[in-house]
């Protein structure tokens, strides 16, 4: 189960099904006890009736039994034994030494085996007054019944016994689980689906805080603040909660960014002055050559400090927003031209054969130019950088409903598909061990620069690339308002 509202559900479900079940256990019980005294009243009636009919009998005629001239036991008399035809029920009638003299109509049809049953209840030598219950074979199941001493109707008669089936009073185990197990899929089907109706509307407001959050989030949007409900109950307290968070976040982050803007921008003025010193020194006829080497080593280290500061300089006026575009009407051919002069160089230096493809007609476009070279340049330095000698690298331009599609590819090392998302991140490299110095130096701002670049136009960058094959940057660029390439 993914979601509260799912858990929840079934939590409610099972509570549900939970509360039938104890519901139906104590129903059972309290309907099954109340049945019982019901049904041990009644067959005390019985018997007590029973007993009196033989007493009275016996009072009138001296005698309620005779000896039965077919099987010489003895038999109730024939007009007490139709007074007690009347009697519904299992009624048997117990003589002296514990032997049966009257069955009723019932008990003589039950099969042999139930009978039998009853009448070794009858010929217990247990003699007191007791209630009990003895199963008889189905259909009638579980009797209850009463086994009443009697001591006025003569000596030959010393008890009754009168039995119920309880089937017609308590409701059977079995009966209660299959009306259970009938009604109870109904019950719980209906309590999911109303439960997952109410919570899915008690957790509306839940869902809908996550979706601003995660849209503030996107680290754009930080100024942004959750809509605060007028209610205080938790939810309210959640969204009060968060927004003083994004506040205090979206502080700190100001404050991140001012520093990191203000420390480039000081830093820039004393790198240029260093720069100009050291460059001075090396042109300077009387420097030795063993300082001409270690300042051309510095300064090397000062040009790339100066990238790094230019860099980061950009990327936290991005961030503030203070780095606006500075958009023209501008030939996409002429930045390929510009990309191609320093590419061919570049590319001669690393021994990479660089291919620029510039269009034969003019694709005019609405961009910052120096952005847009600048953009391409980190993809070709990045391009010629992790190729080597004796490669390619090649530059495309296509036109697209509306877009500009520029493409630079390279028959280079790759990238590692584990790698693939994290290369836009900043100061991220896939060889960090090599960042300062060796073949490939840098500082893994380049294509975090790119893609603020392209984003900022209103584009949008991809890469695909096979490790050992080459890689592929692709740069979508919308001409700008509603102009076509012509
Ligand atoms: P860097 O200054 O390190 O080149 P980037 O942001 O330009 O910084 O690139 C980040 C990382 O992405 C690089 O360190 C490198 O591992 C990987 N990368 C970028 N372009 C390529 C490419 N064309 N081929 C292989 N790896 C690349």
């Amino acid at each position: 189960m993914q979601t509260i509202r799912g858990r929840l559900a079934v939590g409610y479900a099972v509570a549900l099904g939970a509360t039938i079940f104890i519901f139906a256990a104590i129903i059972y019980y309290v309907q099954g006890s109340q049945a019982f005294a019901e049904l041990d009243i009644r067959v005390r009636v019985e018997s007590e009736l029973i007993a009196a009919i033989l007493i009275e009998s016996y009072r009138a005629r001296d005698t309620v039994v005779v000896r039965d001239p077919q099987t010489g036991g003895l038999v109730l008399t024939p007009d007490v034994a139709s007074l007690l035809e009347g009697v519904p029920g299992y009624v048997l009638i117990v003589g002296q030494r514990r032997t049966l003299i009257h069955l009723s109509a019932d008990a003589r049809a039950l099969p042999f085996g139930s009978a039998q049953a009853l009448i070794d209840v009858a010929e217990s030598p247990d003699t007191t007054g007791r209630f009990g219950l003895v199963n008889l074979a189905a259909p009638v199941g579980p009797v209850r019944y009463y086994v009443r001493p009697i001591t006025d109707a003569g000596t030959q008669v010393t008890a009754v016994v009168s039995g119920t089936p309880t089937s017609g009073f308590v409701v059977s185990p079995p009966r209660l689980l299959t009306a259970m197990l009938w009604t109870a899929p109904f019950v719980i089907a209906a309590s999911i689906f109303i439960g997952y109706l109410l919570v899915g509307r008690t957790l509306r407001p839940v869902n809908q805080i996550v979706d601003e959050v995660e849209a503030i989030t996107d680290g754009r949007s930080l100024h942004r603040r959750l809509a605060e409900p007028d209610t205080q109950d938790e939810l309210g307290r959640l969204s009060g909660t968060l927004n003083a968070m994004l506040a205090r976040l979206e502080r700190s982050f100001a404050t991140l960014r001012r520093f990191t803007a203000d420390a480039s921008h000081e830093l820039k003025t004393p790198l240029t002055v260093l720069r100009s010193g050291i460059e001075r020194s090396i042109t300077h006829p009387e420097t030795p050559n063993d300082v001409m080497a270690m300042l051309e080593e510095t300064l090397f280290e000062v040009n790339r400090m100066a990238e790094l500061v230019d860099s980061l300089l950009t990327l936290a006026r991005a961030d503030e927003g203070r780095a606006p575009l500075h958009l023209d009407e501008v030939d996409l051919r002429e930045i390929l031209s510009e990309v191609a002069e320093t590419a061919s160089i570049l590319g001669e230096q690393a021994g990479v054969d660089v291919e620029v493809d510039v269009p034969r007609d003019p694709v005019h476009m609405r961009v910052d130019r120096s952005r847009v070279r600048q953009l391409l340049m980190n993809l070709l330095t990045n391009a010629i950088k992790y190729t080597a000698a004796g490669g390619n690298v090649w530059i495309n331009s296509t036109f697209e409903d509306g877009r500009v599609v520029l493409t630079v590819r390279d028959a280079g090392i790759g990238i590692a598909p584990g790698d693939l998302a994290n290369i836009f991140d900043r100061f991220w490299r896939a060889d960090p061990a090599r960042s300062r110095t060796g073949a490939r130096p840098g500082a893994g701002l380049g294509l975090a620069i790119s893609k603020w670049i392209a984003e900022a136009h209103g584009g949008s960058i991809e890469v695909q690339s096979r490790p050992g094959r080459g890689t592929t940057f692709t740069v979508t660029l919308p001409v700008g308002r509603d102009q076509e390439p012509t």
